[in-house]
């Protein structure tokens, strides 16, 4: 057989990106993985909001303007339960996830500065499996957190997050790893090789994330990388090139969001960005443009 002869088979055998035989591109509408039907759930981290506004004020204005979720920060969180309990009694907004906040380093150098990290990591667990969240975002080591190499790093993340998975998955809740650009850190930087440590620790409790932003400085293609994370993607974060609102530059997500549908993702989208503007206008707008790449998203 020549090479075309071979792509072709190939192609028709569902051979090519790593999908399952007989899924090809006619297939992957109903899904990569013949997973349930992917849908949009916008979320927007409590920060982004400034001012001291109260929480309850913040999650009205999302609901009114038809998020379906808002991300909160890891620090301070035990304290914060019962006041982010009563702001969204009532309303149709979850806690989508838990963005970092916890002290140090789970893949540092130091022996001791690791278990502090864990414990850290634990207590913010534990509130956010009682909100509900789908998981307490964890980057292993930001820039000049540690002095191990990604060999040694790998594998003192994968024995943690033994320990740390069974502990989330009892919460009822998960470690998020989120890779990030090659400025913020050196270990962890690909949605494929998050998705490789979650495959190697094989625990509910462990997951993984993409964010648009470092996904454009890293990756080849946004639809091929949620591809590669596939059931082990639980987050996602949204911002432009220039870590805007999405919509206030020409970031496309169209092609990532492709990606989102083929895997059937169920879980939150939510805004980590800088704003151009007023944030009550440019919110609601940023989020019908999502919802407009969306539908644009078509596979
Ligand atoms: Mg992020």
């Amino acid at each position: 057989m020549d090479r075309r002869g071979f792509i072709k088979s190939a192609v028709g055998a569902g051979l090519l990106a790593g999908m399952p035989a007989g899924c090809n591109s006619q297939l992957a509408k109903k899904s990569v993985c013949g997973q349930r039907k992917a849908t949009l759930k916008l979320s927007c981290q409590e920060i982004r909001f400034g001012g001291k506004d109260p929480l309850a004020e913040k999650v009205a204005k999302l609901e009114n303007w038809g998020a379906a979720a808002i991300e909160l920060t890891g620090k301070d969180l035990p304290n914060r339960v019962k006041e982010i309990k009563d702001a969204i009694k009532g309303t149709n907004i979850k806690v989508s996830a838990v963005c970092v906040g916890y002290k140090g380093s789970i893949i540092s150098d130091d022996v001791e500065a690791r278990k502090n990290a864990a414990e850290s990591i634990k207590e913010i667990l534990a509130a956010a499996g009682e909100l509900g969240a789908t998981g307490l975002i964890v980057v292993p080591a930001f820039k000049k957190e540690t002095k191990l190499d990604c060999w040694d790093a790998r594998g003192v993340l994968v024995e943690q997050l033994q320990e740390l998975g069974d502990y989330a998955a009892k919460q009822g809740t998960r470690i998020i790893l989120e890779p990030l650009n090659r400025k913020e850190a050196i270990f962890l930087r690909l949605l494929a090789d998050a998705a490789a440590i979650c495959r190697d620790v094989n625990n509910m409790g462990v997951a993984m994330m993409g964010d648009f932003y470092h996904m454009n400085l890293e990756e080849t293609s946004d639809m091929g990388a949620f591809l590669s994370a596939g059931k082990y993607l639980h987050h996602v974060h949204l911002a432009s090139a220039l870590r805007n609102l999405p919509g206030q530059d020409e970031r496309s997500f169209i092609d990532g969001f492709r990606g989102l549908k083929m895997i059937g993702y169920q879980d939150y989208c939510s805004l980590e960005c800088h704003i151009k503007g007023e944030a009550d206008v440019e919110i609601p707008k940023s989020l019908r443009f999502l919802e407009e790449q969306w539908r644009q998203a078509t596979i």
